[in-house]
């Protein structure tokens, strides 16, 4: 056909719109998750230059990639074929990594995906799966995109999790549990003894180990896994390997749950780009590290700064990130979000944080990020 007849086969009758909508996706039950403002709505909504602008609200790497990764991006000249669909090198060098076999590895497009695979292959309408709050709110999005129900049991005052009373709201209907360790956003590691006892329930128990290698245990709880049917541990190259933005994330499964995994997930999960620029992390694993203990003495350092404000309660942290709760009798929020971002400072706000009030987080960045947040809340007023 020449392009001229084409058009008019396309404006026959039967092509002719319709109000009316074919089909009503079902997504009343849906929530979405927000994550952190990004660094250009920010500068729109404050009009400060994006290179002004200091951003501490979704725990990326100040860092970002080891060298190495960065050179490998440049060089490769291949980025019209998909990926190795095995994943091989990446599997291998996760492997040496987590001293677990290439059966225990699945890859993913971020953890994200792991946990939205996870929950899809695991949680059917109906079903329950219970954490502890305050946490990671895309546990509860990706419950309610299943129709099931998240249980949150409050974390104690120390918000450490309450052992009792999880053990005591397991209902037939349970199927997960689901703890990040360290939590984000209070930073506290989940202790051994607790997870034993929990895998003890026989459901599934998924540790998000997003920050583990920020943690005093950097390699998590991943040896557990080949030991346990019931065990998965999540990880990400989002926070400590500075690669937020290519999305490479992975679970430690039982070989079942690869199994069932593999089946699920449609091929090449984490992209070229991702696969190159996460093997060569692990390539040069000294470099990541150094960065990794960079900001574990930044941490430190943050830590000792924010507590220095008799308005600011700073809580112990083994991210890369500190959660302090703001003296709303001396601060109110806003007032301090509103210093904070006048001075180009894009920190994460928790008005309500599971039944309590007033909190920031903020991600350890460089020395001189710190410096820039300390000098921002000395020009903090405060009331009382
Ligand atoms: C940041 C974060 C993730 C990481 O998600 P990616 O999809 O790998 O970037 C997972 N879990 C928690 C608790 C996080 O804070």
């Amino acid at each position: 056909m020449k392009p001229d007849s084409m058009k008019s086969a396309l404006l026959t009758p039967h092509a002719v719109t319709s109000d009316r909508r074919p089909h009503q996706p079902d997504i009343d039950h849906l929530l979405p998750y927000t994550p952190g403002e990004s660094l250009q709505t920010f500068s729109q909504r404050t009009g400060i230059p994006a290179n002004n602008v200091i951003k501490l609200n979704a725990n990326e790497s100040p860092y970002g990639p080891v060298p190495s990764a960065l050179q490998m991006l440049r060089d490769h000249a291949w980025y019209n074929q998909y990926p190795d669909v095995q994943a091989q090198s990446l599997t291998e060098a996760i492997s040496r990594y987590t001293g677990l076999e290439g059966a225990h590895i699945v890859l993913g497009h971020g953890s994200m995906e792991v946990i939205r695979l996870l929950w899809s292959l695991f949680l059917s309408p109906g079903d329950e799966i219970i954490t502890c709050s305050p946490t990671f709110s895309l546990y509860t999005s990706a419950t309610r995109e299943r129709k099931a129900y998240l249980r949150n049991i409050p974390r104690r005052a120390d918000y450490s999790i309450d052992l009792a009373a999880v053990l005591a709201e397991l209902t037939p209907a349970a199927r997960m549990i689901v703890l990040c360790s360290p939590n984000n956003p209070t930073g506290n590691p989940l202790p051994e003894d607790d997870l034993l006892t929990l895998l003890k329930t026989g459901l599934i128990v998924v540790v998000d180990e997003a920050y583990v290698e920020f943690s005093s245990h950097p390699t998590g709880y991943a040896h557990l896994v080949p030991h346990y049917q019931n065990l998965v541990v999540m990880r990400t190259f989002s926070k400590w390997a500075g690669l937020a933005g290519l999305r490479v994330g992975y679970g430690l499964f039982p070989q079942w749950i690869v199994s069932a995994a593999r089946q699920a997930q449609y091929p090449f999960a984490v992209n070229v780009a991702g696969h190159l620029a996460a093997t060569a992390t692990l390539n040069h694993l000294d470099e990541a590290r150094e960065r990794v203990q960079w900001i574990i003495e930044e941490r430190e350092r943050l830590s000792h700064v924010l507590a220095g404000y008799p308005f600011l309660n700073p809580i112990p942290s083994e991210g890369n990130f500190i959660l302090a709760r703001i003296d709303h009798q001396q601060v109110s929020l806003c007032q301090f979000q509103s210093t904070m971002e006048k001075h180009g400072l894009l920190l994460r706000y928790f008005p309500l944080l599971d039944g309590r009030h007033d909190y920031v987080r903020v991600t350890v960045g460089l020395p001189e990020h710190t410096t820039r947040l300390a000098e921002a809340i000395e020009q903090i007023r405060v009331t009382v």
